[in-house]
Parts: structure tokens; sequence; C-alpha cells
């Protein structure tokens, strides 16, 4: 008997391409990290300028930004905590740290979202005051400012290193320089006069602040719920039919954190040998890893073909 890792095929790609991609994901988490620091401040400028005059607008742009922030926080908390080795009681690992992590998030993003709902209608129904709305202006444009500088920022990484997953965080950032302009044209409205406008715009802020709940728990619940997409199972399931010796195949998927498992059983005749069927199976290995990039371990099985 032996352990998972002992199972799995070593990878084998070329080292120069293990390389290349091992500085292109230091890249990509630097990118994550600077804007995430960038995000807080800003966030953290705007909660602080939100208390001293009471703009809802502001107080929902702040959460919007922490909320953010957050997400990227769990991406990292996750990313350590699943190097840790596979253990006796944890023989698969511990990939699904991120998701558990999420799990709270999704929660801290949701009641963020129905706290500034409330104070929002609330300051909207009392016609509350805003006060030091000057200075909720200059916090306003400290997101604006903060979002946009962040979001060319990861575009650029984004392009070079051809991450489609920064080039969306990018997009993301943009809509959130939106968002932030929302807050400030609120504040702009008071000024002039309108002291219902900052109400107004802290209920759209917080429907931003519920577009990334949305986000985040759905794509949550996919995880949790072993959901992949079917060209994965597809594009496996032809390359592996495709190898000499295989008459037939069955194949699964399922992400377990950042990993995408595949099984693949496959079908031989019953004349193959021991050993045919093991080089059979390595060469499936290597067509399913071709055919999907994005598979960590792929498991072969062999079954009788009648
Ligand atoms: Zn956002």
């Amino acid at each position: 008997m032996h352990g998972l890792g002992e199972c799995q095929s070593g990878d084998p790609r070329p080292a120069a391409q293990v390389a290349r991609e091992v500085v292109d994901r230091r890249d990509a988490h630097r990118a994550i990290a600077v804007s995430a620091a960038g995000l807080g401040v800003a966030g953290l400028i705007e909660l602080a300028i939100a208390a001293l005059g009471g703009s809802v607008g502001l107080l929902s742009d702040a959460l919007h930004n922490l909320a953010d922030v957050s997400t990227s926080l769990v991406v990292f908390l996750g990313l350590r905590v699943s190097r840790r080795p596979a253990s006796a009681s944890h023989p698969f690992g511990w990939e699904r740290a991120e998701d558990v992590a999420g799990l709270g998030v999704a929660l801290a993003i949701w009641v963020s979202a129905a706290f500034a709902a409330y104070l929002s209608v609330h300051k909207l129904f009392i016609h509350g005051t805003t006060t030091d709305v000057g200075w909720g202006i200059v916090a306003a444009a400290v997101g604006v400012l903060g979002n946009q500088v962040v979001a060319r920022y990861k575009l650029r990484v984004g392009r070079r290193i051809q991450s489609a997953t920064l080039v969306a965080d990018a997009q993301h950032s943009w809509l959130d320089a939106l968002s932030s302009a929302g807050a400030m044209i609120g504040l702009i409205g008071v000024a002039v006069g309108w002291s219902w406008a900052d109400a107004v715009a802290g209920l759209l802020v917080t429907g931003f602040i519920c577009h990334v709940g949305y986000e985040v728990t759905s794509e949550l619940v996919r995880h949790l719920m072993d959901a992949v997409e079917p060209r994965v199972i597809e594009a496996a399931a032809a390359a592996a039919a495709g190898v000499d010796g295989v008459e037939h195949v069955h194949v699964r998927a399922r992400w377990m954190g950042r990993t995408l498992l595949v099984e693949v059983d496959g079908y031989v005749t019953r004349a193959t040998t021991v050993a045919a069927a093991e080089v059979t199976g390595r060469a499936v290995e290597a067509a399913v890893r071709d055919a999907v990039p994005e598979a960590r371990a792929v498991r072969f099985s062999v079954r009788p073909f009648d």
C-alpha cells in the first residue's frame, strides 16, 4: 500500500517552461498583493471619512473595496495552506483550505451588503445629514484613482504573462472605479443641495457589493459541488480514446482547490499483459495532460473490454 503522491505521474513538461510558469505566477501574485494593499489603504481612508461625515455612499464603497481585498487575502491564505503536505489524517492534502476560508468571506460580504443597504434606506427615510462633504469627495476620488491605477497595473501584468484571471481582475477593478465614482457623484449632489443624493448613491453602491457577493458565492458553490466545464471531460476522453490499445474510456474530473483531478477508466482487451497495460496507462496520462493543460493529476485504471 502506498499514498496518493506516489501513484501520480511526475510533471513531464520541459524544465524551461516550468521555470517560466514559476516566474509568471510570482509576478501575478505580486500584482495581486500590491493591488490589494493599495485598495486596502483606499478603503480604510474612505471608511474613516465616512465615519466622520456620515456618508453612506462612501461607507458602502469602503465596504466594497475592503470586501475585494479580503477575497484576495483568501486566495493567498489558500495558497499557503494548500502547500502543506498530505498526512495520515489528510491524505488528499489541504487543497480545500481556500474554499473553507471563502465561506467566511462570502458571509462577511453579504453581512456588509445588508448593513450598507439598511443604513442607506434608513438615511433616505429619515433625511439624515451628511457633513464634511469636501473631505468625502476627496476620499471617493482616492477610491476612483486607486481602482484605476490598480486596473491598469493588473491589465499590464496580465497581458504580459497571458493570465486571463488577472485581466478579468483588471476589468473588475475598472468597474470598481465606477462604484467609487457613484459615491462621489452622490456627495457632489449633497454639495449642490440634494440631501437625498448620498442615500441613493449608498443604495447603488450596495448593488456593487451584492455583485461581488454573488460572484464569490457562485464560484464557491461550484467548487464545493465539484463542478467542472464539460469541455474538460470531452477533451480528456477524446485524448485517452486516441491512445493505441485503448478500446473504450470513461472519464470523470473534479476540482480539489486549485488542482484538477482527472480519472480515466481505460478498457483494454483481456489478452493485454499487465506490462502493456502499464505502458498504455502512461501514454493515456501524457495524452490527457496535453489535451487538458490544467490537469494536475491524471489517474488511470485498467478495465477489461468484452
Ligand atoms: Zn469590486
